[in-house]
């Protein structure tokens, strides 16, 4: 969470205190990544084996600007469902 911009980082704790209120847990398995790890990612199911994970390459991803979190629901102890990827758009008109 440290690794997200301040308003992103914001807006996860928000959306993490909001799902508690719900009495779901959230667990967040991603937040920056470096372009080596991002091109890393999207090797897996191109290049190297298993199902494709992420439609970004290095440097396309919000991961990549530290404006992007991945969560998955807690439930009975353990990771339930498939991963969500939550990403925040912060530019408008090119400023932040
Ligand atoms: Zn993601």
């Amino acid at each position: 969470m440290e690794d997200l911009l301040p308003k992103v980082k914001g807006m996860a704790e928000k959306h993490i205190a909001i799902c508690e209120e719900k009495k779901v847990d959230l667990l967040v398995t991603s937040t920056f990544r470096d372009f080596e790890a991002q091109a890393a990612l999207y090797a897996i199911g191109r290049t190297k084996p298993g199902h494709i994970v992420t439609n970004a390459d290095a440097g396309h991803s919000f991961h990549n600007y530290h404006c992007a979190y991945d969560v998955v629901p807690i439930v009975s102890g353990k990771p339930y469902g498939r991963i969500e990827c939550l990403m925040v758009h912060l530019y408008q008109n090119g400023k932040l």
